[in-house]
């Protein structure tokens, strides 16, 4: 397939100092062991994903988890040598850090910069203690703006995770977030929704009676909001989710996703996708660390699932992805997948609602269609 000589790398460290009782990802509790065993089979499941995807521009390692940032420098260094060694890194090859901002520090920053880390994610969520707390966090308001601060001086791109939607926000609560991350001048700005998920402790407690996020009209409003604000302060929204105040600032690894670029997934329950000789693999790394190394070591690769993609999935999903992004996608890109254009009539009513933007090949939500992305996504496809 065109285009399809870069790889994205994620690698997945799914160890935390505590679970968050909102996470729905594939996460267990730090243990005292130095994990070792499982950098160990990263490695060798990297070399296998190398076997798999041949030689390939190398355009993002991305850690994340999971807390990275508990990860030993020298084990994010074996990691990084490895990937630049088996693939041809790019020239602006990306190589971001997730971390919890307790763990960050001069020590830290400091290591992270010499292994090559360049961009670090901080899963700040909130500057606020109120909020911190209701969502379980294991930092308060002030470690939040320390790190971000020292991470600022350190770290030549800087990301920072907020969440809204906690039960009993207001927009005044927003905005002091808004204001404290934006006074910090941070380049890029993640935003997620707070979400009760079933299998969470916020999950069971909604099942008690106890809904610990705030209404879906409410938490409708302080998107709004929250977009209208980091609008107004320059900050472009180039995904759904993600704000950049400039064009180097953006996520390069995320947009890899988003465009439909091949990416290797290591680790623990990490996700993979990849071209091979015109059919296009799904890839699912065992769960639980222990059957992750456990497969690696009997058959050298982590992969719990290796499934082909039907054409239409692969379609479906390049559009799922592409109208998350501001720069939208290629109508005869996606053409050539599906087989099939994207219905005319449709594209042409939802210009008319005022949901897509089309010029020439690309199509892109609007942005009032990117506040009903999901439903204006399954019409397009029906
Ligand atoms: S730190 Fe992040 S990955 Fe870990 S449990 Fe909390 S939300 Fe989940």
């Amino acid at each position: 397939m065109p285009g399809q000589d870069k790889l994205a790398l994620y690698i997945h460290w799914p160890y935390c100092a505590r679970i968050c009782p909102y996470c729905d990802f594939n996460v267990y509790r730090a243990r005292r062991d130095d994990g070792e065993a499982l950098i160990r089979a990263m490695c060798a499941d990297l070399r296998h994903w190398r076997d798999l995807s041949g030689p390939r521009r190398l355009i993002s390692i991305h850690f994340g988890g999971g807390t990275p940032s508990l990860l030993q420098a020298r084990h994010l260094a074996a990691l990084i040598d490895l990937a630049v060694a088996l693939w041809t890194p790019a020239a602006d090859l990306e190589i971001g850090l997730e971390a919890n901002p307790n763990d960050v520090s001069d020590e830290t920053l400091t290591a992270w910069r010499d292994v090559g880390i360049e961009r670090l994610s901080l899963g700040v969520q909130s500057f606020g203690n109120h909020a911190l707390q209701a969502l379980g966090r294991d930092h308060g308001g002030a470690q939040a703006r320390a790190a971000l601060e020292l991470a600022g001086t350190r770290m030549p791109r800087v990301s920072l995770d907020l969440i809204y939607g906690w039960a009993g926000q207001t927009q005044e609560d927003l905005d002091a977030d808004l204001h404290t991350a934006l006074a910090s001048g941070v380049g890029h700005i993640s935003t997620y929704q707070l979400t009760i998920e079933e299998k969470t402790a916020f999950g069971r407690a909604l099942k008690r009676g106890r809904n610990m996020a705030v209404r879906t009209e409410t938490s409708a409003d302080l998107f709004e909001h929250l977009i209208a604000r980091l609008g107004a302060e320059g900050y472009s929204q180039y995904e759904v989710s993600n704000f950049a105040r400039a064009q180097a600032e953006r996520s390069r690894h995320n947009l890899a996703y988003w465009q439909g670029v091949d990416y290797a997934g290591i680790g623990p329950g990490a996700h993979g996708r990849l071209w091979q000789s015109g059919t296009r693999f799904a890839s699912v790394a065992a769960l639980k660390p222990s059957d992750y190394i456990q497969a690696v070591n009997e058959t050298g690769s982590g992969r719990a699932e290796w499934a082909p993609l039907a054409r239409e999935d692969i379609a479906d999903e390049y559009v799922l992805m592409g109208l998350r992004i501001r720069d939208g996608l290629s109508l005869s890109h996606y053409q050539t997948l599906a087989g099939h254009a994207l219905a005319e009539d449709r594209i042409e009513a939802l210009v008319a609602q005022g949901l897509l933007v089309k010029d020439g090949d690309r199509l892109a939500a609007s942005p009032k269609g990117r506040l009903v992305l999901d439903a204006l996504t399954r019409h397009l496809l029906a």
